[in-house]
């Protein structure tokens, strides 16, 4: 009997070396382990052997299982193997025309107004676009009931909070936490309750605010002047500062440039003025100084204010605000190689 195992492990082992796939290797094993195996029916007979016998059976039963473990995990690695080779990706093949992305305009002319105001030496900062009445109103010389909350239309949320209408509490926010003097930019998106061609329910600001003993108007037109001329490439553009009203600037005054597209001659752009409304700024109120903690006998300052979205809407020459705001790719794939 010893023989006869003997001679199964050997029939085994000469099997198991022939198989490659896992199904030929399931059905050897269920020929020799399974119900019907020719191992198994010494197994069945277990009871009728001598112990000499049972030993050569089980260890029949161990060489064999370890033979057939060991076919398994090989079997298995070729097939694995077989598997990578049938699935080689060809590295050198040339690639399906993927394009690259590139920049909205709106997020170009901001980056881009940013980085002109950098180069004058102004620190970007940032602020919570959900406000409170006090930051977005009261701190900037808008009391309650002032004639100026009617011209913000404002989102209003729960417990008196509310969507900030400008960036303008960036600033106070600035003036308590840093020291003076202060040079800081605030840019990012403002919303306003109102939507028709020239309008959409939230846009971008960017805000400079300068606080010196120094600080004058000189000062403010001179930057402006020469920031607007940088912005649009244009030394000889004609820059006018006509006087207006602020809450939170004592004086105040819009600035116009000579219409860059029709080079002050008139078009649709400009309504046929020549001139362009491009930015409101001004002295810093004394008010908003003292609310800020700010000695306004010791320091003075200056603010300016611009939207992102008519400035961009004049850089490029584009007729409606709505195309901003509609992602149509073939609108935004022409803005793809703009630099800032
Ligand atoms: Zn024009």
């Amino acid at each position: 009997m010893q023989a006869e195992l003997e001679t199964l492990i050997q029939t085994t082992r000469l099997e198991v070396s022939l198989v490659h796939d896992l199904t030929a290797l399931m059905q050897l094993r269920s020929h020799v382990l399974g119900p019907k195996g020719r191992l198994t029916a010494y197994l069945k007979q277990m009871k009728t052997l001598s112990t000499d016998q049972r030993q050569a059976v089980h260890h029949a039963k161990q060489v064999i299982t370890e033979l057939l473990e060991s076919a398994f995990d090989r079997v298995q690695a070729q097939v694995l193997e077989q598997k990578l080779l049938a699935d080689a990706i060809d590295v050198s093949l040339p690639g399906c025309g993927q394009s690259l992305g590139g920049l909205h305009p709106i997020t170009i002319v901001l980056q881009r107004i940013e980085r002109l105001l950098i180069c004058e030496g102004f620190t970007p900062v940032t602020g919570p676009e959900i406000e409170d009445d006090y930051h977005n109103f009261t701190a900037l010389n808008i009391p309650e009931n002032h004639p100026a909350r009617a011209l913000h239309d404002t989102f209003y949320l729960n417990n008196g909070l509310l969507l900030r209408t400008h960036t303008s509490p960036v600033q106070i926010r600035a003036m308590r936490e840093h020291d003076l003097p202060l040079n800081i930019i605030a840019s990012g998106r403002v919303y306003r309750c109102d939507a028709d061609v020239t309008h959409t329910p939230m846009f971008h600001q960017v805000e400079g605010l300068c606080i010196d003993t120094q600080a004058n108007f000189a000062q403010l037109k001179g930057l402006l002047t020469h920031f607007l001329k940088q912005f649009f490439e244009r030394s000889d553009l004609n820059i006018r500062f006509r006087p207006a009203y602020f809450p939170f600037t004592e004086p105040s005054a819009e600035v116009d440039a000579s219409c860059v597209l029709c080079s002050g001659q008139g078009c649709r752009v400009c309504a046929h003025t020549g001139w362009l409304e491009l930015l409101g700024c001004g002295m810093v109120h004394p008010n908003v100084l003292c609310e800020a903690g700010i000695d306004p006998e010791r320091y003075r300052g200056y603010a300016f204010g611009m939207g992102v979205e008519r400035l961009a809407l004049i850089r490029y020459g584009i007729p409606d605000l709505r195309l901003m705001f509609e992602h149509d790719l073939r609108f935004l794939e022409q803005f793809k190689h703009e630099i800032q």
